[in-house]
């Protein structure tokens, strides 16, 4: 065939990336030709490969079911088997637009196509508007499986129809295909979503709104104890903690340029008395507001004030997810106002090593460091100040250099005002994501014309520095729910110990062994119900405590109680006093058990 058409492509000669495009977006081809067999109404919208497989969009008179998706990988399947050719051709736009006249989606498309270079692929007796890439005929495409059906709108936006999208999962091999399904149901079962509620940590109730997380008793414990270990670290670090509004004028973030660069992310801004507030988006303004505040002297720098600050971010209600993207969180946030390069190196270093610290503490291991770059080209995204950019980033580049810490880079990362370390998690959902970063800001300090008083009495300018290191309460305890599995270690765990009388009699004991925990402020419950041992047991471990206390005639003779720990080890009869030792010590070493 001339032209711009494909002849026979040898797939083992391309590269595994284009080679599995081909299969994913020649699958979609066959599940729309499924789909007309199942329904000839079907309006068909597009088909792409992903990166796991491929999906399909379809406007259908019904709801798919399970069963629809069955029958339609038995359908596709006897396609593959008949290892029908895909043959593409050129057509006209006359010919286009009476083949595809009953698929308003397609004439939509084909709107979009300015030149008249209109092509289509046919296969077995179907036929697609299609720029090509596929494999050679259906017999190439190797092992998939429909996953799920989900709602879609065309072309992305609310204002066009809500179509049905049908998810398939495409590998090359069926060990593939098997090992991305194990992921999925390693990712389900660790779904901080479903252990949040399993374990009553949190709940989002639609009446207060979507994204706006409810921390209940159970989650609201792991909080505190992340917030006080966090802002006694910074204490011991130099760190001032303050509390400012979640509300300001808006022309603070007008200042800011907070306004111009995160407008859309904000919620509606709130007028009374001839004055416009908005919920703030950031801690930034209300920090450098503490600095302007007062003189300052070249001795008092650095300056680090810590807050642990609640900001806001309008998400649409179909992107919020559980705690880990919400509307309204909590950052444990600082700005540290610095004199001179020389000192940002210094603080940037002691933020790293913190991170460090706080991460090894928490057992944290998948994450990476990634330097964050500026794009000198756009100036609509980023602040123009070509020498400021160069610094930072060769300072943040020396800092880790210098710390011997592994780190890659990425351009057009950066924050609006300046260059970033970003530290980078690899998630149980088997995702990358920025869970905090460090920044180096010229930029607003400039903006707000901050000052200090040099050596030499003349005027300075501070650097500042944003910084995270455990994100925001949310995100990190979605994360560490998502880590542990729910089995956080004793120190975080709600509730740390269970005492659990063997008949109604030893109920008295139960209470005195835990009152002897509460004593030194250990979390413990008694179950008095009067169920039996093995089912309070049970019980005990499906809510993940760490530890439970069972006492009988013998453990009250003995002032003792038989251990057993949550993954089912029973350490035997130990003495009370033993036992509260125990827990306290790994409770106040914040070590990783049980
Ligand atoms: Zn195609
Ligand atoms: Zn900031």
């Amino acid at each position: 065939m001339p032209g711009p058409f494909e002849d026979h492509v040898d797939l083992a000669t391309l590269a595994k990336e284009e080679r599995l495009a081909r299969m994913r977006h020649s699958a979609a081809h066959v599940l729309a030709e499924a789909m007309l067999d199942l329904m000839p109404e079907a309006a068909l919208g597009i088909g792409p490969p992903i990166d796991t497989g491929f999906y399909y969009d379809f406007r259908l008179p019904r709801p798919l079911t399970q069963d629809d998706l069955a029958w339609l990988e038995d359908r596709m399947r006897q396609s593959i088997t008949r290892q029908h050719a895909f043959q593409m051709a050129a057509i006209t736009r006359a010919e286009a637009e009476a083949r595809w006249q009953h698929q308003p989606f397609k004439l939509d498309l084909l709107h979009d196509i300015a030149d008249d270079h209109i092509t289509q692929c046919t296969h077995a007796a179907f036929t697609d508007l299609c720029r090509g890439g596929h494999v050679n005929h259906t017999g190439e495409i190797p092992a998939f499986k429909l996953m799920s059906i989900a709602g879609a709108y065309w072309r992305g936006s609310e204002k066009h129809p809500m179509l049905q999208r049908v998810y398939g999962a495409l590998f090359e091999s069926q060990a593939e295909l098997d090992a991305y399904e194990q992921q999925l149901e390693e990712a389900r079962r660790r779904d901080h979503r479903r252990i949040g509620r399993d374990l009553k940590l949190f709940d989002v109730i639609d009446a207060v709104g979507p994204g706006h997380v409810i921390w209940l008793p159970a989650g609201a414990t792991i909080r505190r104890e992340l917030q006080r270990w966090i802002e006694d670290l910074e204490i011991e670090r130099g760190y001032q903690h303050v509390t400012t509004p979640v509300v300001a004028k808006r022309a603070l973030y007008v200042r800011s340029g907070h306004w111009d660069h995160y407008r859309e992310a904000m919620y509606p801004v709130m007028e009374r008395e001839g004055e416009e507030y908005v919920l703030r988006p950031m801690n930034c303004p209300s920090h450098i507001m503490i600095y302007e505040g007062s003189q300052h002297s070249y001795r008092e720098l650095p300056i680090r004030i810590a807050e642990l600050g609640n900001m806001h971010r309008w998400e649409k209600s179909g992107q919020v997810t559980g705690m880990s993207r919400v509307r309204i969180m909590t950052l444990n946030d600082a700005h540290i106002f610095c004199a001179d390069i020389a000192q940002v190196e210094q603080e940037v270093a002691g933020v790293l090593q913190l991170m460090e610290e706080v991460y090894g503490v928490l057992g944290l291991k998948n994450y990476t460091y990634r330097l964050s770059l500026g794009d000198p080209n756009d100036h609509e995204k980023y602040v123009d100040n070509p020498s400021m950019w160069e610094a930072g980033e060769a300072l943040l580049r020396r800092v880790m250099q210098g710390m011997g810490l592994e780190f890659h880079e990425a351009a057009g990362e950066a924050a609006f005002y300046g260059p970033k370390i970003d530290v980078q998690f690899n998630t149980a959902q088997g995702k990358d994501e920025t869970l905090v970063t460090v920044q180096v800001d010229f930029h607003l300090p400039a903006q707000f014309q901050l000052e200090y008083v040099a050596e030499d009495g003349s005027r300075a300018r501070p650097i500042m520095v944003h910084r995270g290191v455990i994100s925001t309460l949310e995100r990190m305890v979605a994360l560490l729910i998502e880590e542990y599995e729910g089995n956080f270690p004793l120190w975080l765990s709600p509730t740390q110990a269970m005492v659990i009388p063997i008949a109604d009699r030893h109920v008295p004991y139960a209470q005195e062994v835990a009152a002897q925990l509460k004593a030194q402020r250990l979390r413990v419950e008694v179950d008095s119900r009067s169920d039996r041992m093995n089912a309070k047991i049970r019980d005990a471990q499906l809510r993940k405590i760490p530890y439970m206390l069972v006492v009988g005639d013998r453990e009250a003779a003995a002032q003792a109680a038989a251990l057993r720990v949550r993954g089912g080890k029973d350490l035997g009869a130990m003495p009370v006093l033993e036992i509260v030792e125990k827990l306290r010590g790994e409770r106040d070493t914040r070590a990783l058990v049980p």
